[in-house]
């Protein structure tokens, strides 16, 4: 199985455009003709759209999917669309659809993955899955298994961010850290970002991408429409094909590796300080835990509970402000006390359940 087959002929980074819905064969003619202009191999458009609240643009179904047959037969550009059901991937497949993707609504349901992974049976199309719309790397995962069992090996991940529960600065929260995982456990699945769906406004598309970009994705899904504030769904978050153009050229791109020996020398020391340091960091997580634990017993011996309210908070406060000392940013050092806090929590509780028989 060559996962990366696909996407290894196509220019790095993978750059995949169109608008968010197909609305007339007039707007996908005149997309298509810019991406072309731009080198763009990829067109998306969204065939059917599913929606989250009703009464609202659900897409133009089978009769887009014919415009969208035109515009790959007029100008050879490739046609990516979203699929949900087994009857999606049908028709899709009957019009000419190089790539059907799965959204991130349909990757939440693992019944819905396994009906459009058995309809791609012996097709040889390209799929691509969303993440789902919650942080859940399993599910995520899951859905690509259950397309990739169906025989489909061309596969790509899509990053496009997960729902908040309030008002955030981006529509959806990108957490890159669980794409990353992804990544870190498919090293040959290639993946792509959203930026789009996860800035969810035009001026944090480029923030997005580059971020992307500088994390080692493989591609960019931006949408594009010829008239954006007139767009049928995702107004505020299409852009048009100028625009795309400009934000490609301040885009700064890399190369997944390099074969440079000074390079890679020069790297490796680096490496071998960082392990060094891993060790003695290791080290003293562990003599500051053996402490923990002192203070555990001694807890326990004077009948006084493991969560001292007053100790958290005066290390919540005081532990950012060292580290801000040292150009270690706040936030960083919340969650790092948050995590050890919680273990030394763990240990001591650990101490306070083991019965006396046990101790001695
Ligand atoms: C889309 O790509 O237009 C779309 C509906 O995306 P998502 O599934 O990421 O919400
Ligand atoms: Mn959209």
């Amino acid at each position: 199985m060559n996962l990366t087959e696909w996407i290894n002929p196509l220019k790095r980074p993978l750059i995949i455009s169109g608008p968010c819905s197909a609305e007339s064969p007039e707007q996908l003619l005149i997309i298509a003709g810019r991406l072309k202009k731009l080198g763009i191999p990829i067109m998306r458009a969204g065939v059917w759209k599913p929606r989250t609240r009703p009464g609202t643009f659900e897409g133009r179904g089978n009769e887009a999917l014919q415009w969208l047959a035109q515009v790959k037969q007029q100008t050879g550009i490739m046609i990516a669309t979203e699929v949900a059901t087994a009857q999606h991937v049908e028709k899709a497949c009957q019009a000419g659809v190089d790539i059907l993707w799965i959204g991130a609504r349909t990757t939440v349901n693992p019944f819905m993955v396994q009906e459009i992974a058995d309809a791609l049976k012996g097709t040889d199309k390209i799929v691509w899955v969303k993440n789902p719309l919650n942080p859940e790397l399993a599910l995520w995962l899951g859905a690509l298994e259950r397309i990739n069992q169906s025989g489909i090996s061309r596969l790509a991940g899509i990053h496009r961010g997960f729902t908040p529960f309030r008002q955030s600065r981006y529509r959806n929260l990108p957490l890159w850290q669980l794409p990353l995982e992804l990544k870190s456990s498919c090293p040959q699945l290639p993946l792509i970002a959203d930026p789009s769906h996860i800035a969810g406004s035009r001026n944090l598309i480029f923030e997005v991408a580059q971020r992307a970009l500088d994390l080692g994705y493989d591609g960019l899904m931006i949408e594009t429409h010829p008239d954006p504030d007139k767009a049928l769904s995702d107004s505020q978050q299409q852009i048009t094909p100028e625009t795309l153009e400009q934000i490609l050229a301040q885009l700064h791109t890399y190369t997944p590796s390099s074969d440079n020996t000074v390079f890679l020398n020069k790297l490796e020391k680096l490496r071998e300080q960082i392990d060094h340091i891993d060790r003695e960091l290791i080290d003293t997580l562990a003599a500051r835990m053996r402490l923990a634990e002192q203070i555990g017993e001694y807890k326990k011996e004077n009948n006084v509970a493991v969560f001292q309210a007053e100790r958290w908070k005066e290390i919540m406060e005081s532990r950012p402000l060292w580290g801000e000392q040292v150009n270690l940013s706040a936030e960083f050092m919340r969650e790092l006390y948050r995590i050890i806090h919680d273990e030394s929590i763990r240990v001591q509780t650990q101490i306070f359940n083991r019965s006396e028989h046990d101790a001695a």
